[in-house]
């Protein structure tokens, strides 16, 4: 069975949205296999996001991604990569479709970052690799 790694970033977590979040990957049919409550360190979030260093908001991402503790969750289930994508709606919160977690819970807030509740991992070799940095 497929495996993928969601977080719940800083902003979900701060809004109390874990259990809301929590609820729809349930709802959809998805198993929790295993979860944890963590305040990551630089090292964890520059080998998690090493793909974007250069750019312009990964400054603002992992000063962001380390505001304060971010609930880590494997997930599985066929197709779970896709599902959970699928569930947490595009990348920019303002304009994600309604229905999703995105679109339904998030917004912009005028900063150099989208803080945009969730990570769900985007293919095969992603998951592997950040279920392995997150759940070592
Ligand atoms: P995630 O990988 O967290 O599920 P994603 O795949 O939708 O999100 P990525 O392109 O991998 O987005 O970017 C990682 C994160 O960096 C985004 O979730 C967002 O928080 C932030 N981000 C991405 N692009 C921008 C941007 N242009 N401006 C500000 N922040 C951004």
């Amino acid at each position: 069975v497929e495996e993928t790694l969601v977080l719940v970033k800083p902003d979900g977590v701060a809004r109390s949205l874990t259990g809301e979040i929590l609820r729809r990957i349930e709802a959809k049919g998805y198993s929790l296999v295993d979860i944890r409550l963590v305040q990551p360190e630089r090292d964890l979030l520059a080998a998690h996001y090493a793909e974007h260093e250069g750019k312009p908001f990964y400054e603002p991402l992992v000063e962001f991604m380390m505001s304060g503790p971010v609930v880590a969750i494997r997930v599985a289930g066929d197709r779970v990569i896709e599902g959970f994508r699928s569930l947490a709606g595009t990348t920019d919160p303002t304009s994600a479709a309604p229905g999703t977690i995105r679109g339904d819970l998030g917004r912009d807030w005028g900063l150099p970052v989208q803080q945009n509740l969730v990570h769900g991992s985007d293919s095969p070799e992603s998951a592997q690799r950040e279920l392995s940095l997150w759940f070592a």
